[in-house]
């Protein structure tokens, strides 16, 4: 037997999901292969969920130390071809922002027509500075800006399908049109919008990877340990950025 130098072997034994006494989804959360950097291929994309400045550490719905993803990002940008934006996008009294249920205040739950819905201080309302993308965002590359959360009555953390799981964004159709077979998640936050792009790219047959520290994540009552536990559990990669950059 021909023996393989340690690096290719480990390169090797990742792709093809051979053990190396670890589980495959291990293999992929690890940087076995760091000195081999993936490299996308012309029909992944990368998608930047909601760089926006209502949540990073200034912005109305903060999530903690967001602002650090933004450096991470910008250098992600350069090695795909195809980078999609996404930013969430409100209209003012949304259904749902805490202030426009009486009685009830932000990060408790309501029911709306679809089903239970986390309630948010007001944040990312159309047309204002809070809902513009991070100032120091540079992704020149960007093709199409995906625009979500519009509809009054309906939330949308995903990219793909807002909350009442019915109505779409266009995202896939605009992505399958373009050839795109790969996607590659990043931004904010990791337990909610991520994880539903996420999970909603994989649902519709896209190989789907989170680039994990290239997310930050608000952690509700357990929310980003349960985000990780669905998204592995069906089939969505974890990886770092050094594995890209
Ligand atoms: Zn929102």
């Amino acid at each position: 037997m021909k023996l393989l130098p340690r690096r290719q072997f480990i390169r090797n034994a990742a792709l093809t999901g051979v053990s190396l006494g670890l589980g495959t989804s291990a293999i992929w959360s690890t940087n076995l292969w760091a000195a081999n950097k993936l490299k996308p291929s012309a029909n992944a994309a990368l998608i930047a969920v909601d760089v926006q400045n209502c949540f990073v550490s200034s912005g109305t719905l903060p999530v903690p130390k967001g602002e650090e993803v933004v450096p991470i990002i910008n250098a992600l940008g350069r090695v795909f071809d195809n980078v999609v934006i996404t930013q969430d996008w409100h209209t003012a009294g949304h259904a749902s922002f805490a202030s426009s249920h009486v009685g009830k205040k932000p990060f408790e739950t309501t029911q709306l027509s679809y089903g239970q819905q986390v309630l948010w201080p007001d944040h990312c309302v159309q047309g204002t500075q809070d809902a513009e993308l991070h100032s120091d965002l540079k992704l020149p590359k960007a093709q199409v800006v995906i625009r979500k959360g519009y509809n009054p009555q309906v939330d949308s953390y995903s990219a793909f399908k807002e909350a009442d799981r019915k109505s779409t964004t266009g995202l896939a159709a605009y992505l399958q049109a373009r050839g795109i077979d790969t996607v590659y998640v990043a931004g904010l936050a990791t337990d909610f919008c991520v994880a539903w792009t996420a999970l909603d790219a994989r649902a519709l047959g896209f190989e789907t990877l989170v680039i994990e520290d290239a997310c930050r994540a608000i952690d509700l009552n357990g929310s980003l340990a349960a985000a990780w536990k669905e998204m592995t559990a069906k089939g969505v990669k974890r990886i770092q950025s050094s594995d890209l950059i």
